[in-house]
């Protein structure tokens, strides 16, 4: 097992790697920007180290810095959390090169689910199912016609490089293709600098389910359930729960064993999700994310498990410390992200913490890196917290979401947060039924402010 491990990360995730390392007797060393010189983070691990000025660029996206900080502490392991570097091949090369261990998959395994035609291409290559749509990138209007003609409308124009939920466009009838084309493919150009675009079946009412896989990297893997993360804005994930409210044990099994067989085929090492849309009773591949995700603690609740210490033992090459036959669901869990923004428009609204209360008691989880007079900076995402609550059924994970959103109390100095949208959220009858799609909190949104 390592000796010390360093955290490329900040805020609520990289408090979430060093209590895990912590209860395994690892040594954590925290790396942090100058504006994060006095977060929960720095404080929390054994060892800090200052590795740049405040834009991510400079500092949590420096590669140069990162690896000198391990150099100078001796930490053997790298866990990248999500964003800045989990999902950079390039990262993950160096550290193979410089003998430093990364808690993740290989630099391979994250350039063959990097782009979304290769990813596509790898997917349905190892048995998942996919949209139908074109063999990669689409050429001109004729061929897009012809691709479009076959699938039927509506369809998706998608760009290949694409991110976030940037450069896409619908197109219901040929007449809107040609005026759609053009324009996701110079929106692709202007966006990511590669105005390469693919089409597929537009899904009308999907949910957006995914798998949690988790591989050895000797060719063993299992999966745990799904979460349904269909309460979007923007393409943004803002409500989490697990079990799926519309996935049966059946369907569990099945897409889940196809995924989980999948990963081994490639001999996949640590977490990874594979993203659905879910419509009709049939699962169409859109994405894997080859890390941990934000919303892993609703598995967590279900299966009883610490993901992030199953990553570090995989990476130490200790197997893993579940088998599928023990991976049973038990109750229903939700996480709500609790952003420092302002409702209705969403504008970031960060600021000093002038009280911060965490709620508790019985099935309540929060994770969170505020403190009473921190600073929220500036220069870095808007999400604070993570409010997870685990039941014995749905009704009450629910009755428990909003019970402990009563608890919270975030008061600062011009700090607003995401918490009136949940109460608001929590009253209304399509999400204590689950029934919703994709599409919902947008149409909500537009009702409601
Ligand atoms: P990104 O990486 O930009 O987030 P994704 O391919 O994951 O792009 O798609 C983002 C979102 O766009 C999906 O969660 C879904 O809401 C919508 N979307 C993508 N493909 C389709 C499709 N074929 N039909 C309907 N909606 C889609």
């Amino acid at each position: 097992m390592f000796d010390k491990i360093l955290i490329a990360n900040r805020g609520e995730i990289a408090l979430r790697v060093i209590r895990a390392c912590k209860e395994m007797g690892i040594k954590s060393v925290a790396v942090h920007s100058v504006a994060d010189a006095d977060a929960m983070h720095v404080r929390m691990a054994d060892e800090s180290v200052c590795i740049g000025p405040n834009p991510s660029s400079q500092s949590y996206l420096s590669i140069p810095a990162i690896v000198s900080a391990c150099e100078i502490t001796g930490a053997q392991a790298i866990h990248p959390g999500y964003g800045f570097l989990s999902e950079n091949a390039g990262f993950v090369q160096i550290l193979e090169d410089h003998g430093i261990t990364f808690i993740g998959p290989s630099a391979e395994h994250i350039r063959i689910m990097g782009d979304k035609i290769t990813a596509k291409d790898t997917a349905k290559r190892l048995g998942i199912p996919v949209v139908p749509g074109s063999d990669g990138g689409v050429a001109d209007t004729a061929a897009a016609k012809k691709v479009a003609a076959e699938i039927g409308y509506p369809v998706i124009i998608k760009a290949t490089a694409g991110g976030g939920g940037r450069g896409m466009k619908v197109a219901r009838t040929e007449d809107e293709l040609e005026v759609a084309f053009r324009t996701a493919r110079s929106e692709a150009k202007a966006a990511f600098g590669n105005d390469e675009v693919y089409i597929e079946k537009y899904l009308q009412r999907p949910r957006h389910i995914e798998i949690q896989v988790f591989g050895d990297g000797k060719g063993k893997a299992v999966h745990l359930g799904e979460r349904d993360c269909s309460l979007q804005r923007r393409h943004q994930k803002v409500f989490e729960e697990a079990p799926g409210p519309v996935i049966d044990a059946e369907t569990r099994a099945r897409i889940g064993q196809i995924c989980a067989d999948a990963v081994a085929k490639i001999n996949y090492i640590g977490a990874g999700t594979i993203e659905f849309l879910y419509e009709d009773g049939e699962f169409y591949f859109i994405e894997m994310n080859t890390r941990l995700q934000v919303e892993h603690p609703v598995t967590e609740a279900i299966f009883d498990v610490d993901l992030v210490r199953e990553q570090i033992r995989v990476a130490a090459g200790l197997p893993m410390e579940f088998r599928q036959e023990d991976l049973k669901v038990r109750g229903h869990a939700i996480e709500v992200r609790i952003n420092a923004e302002k409702v209705p428009d969403f504008a970031p609204r960060p600021g000093k913490i002038t009280q911060f209360h965490a709620p508790g008691g019985l099935g309540v989880r929060m994770d969170s890196a505020l403190y009473d007079g921190y600073t929220i900076p500036s220069y870095y995402d808007s999400l604070i917290g993570k409010l997870i609550v685990h039941g014995r059924d749905r009704p009450e994970a629910l009755a428990r979401l909003k019970r402990a959103l009563s608890e919270l109390i975030v008061d600062g100095q011009g700090v607003e947060t995401t918490v009136p949208l949940f109460h608001a959220l929590l009253a209304e009858a399509d999400i204590q039924k689950g029934d919703y799609s994709i599409h919902w909190l947008e149409k909500w949104l537009a009702a409601h402010y």
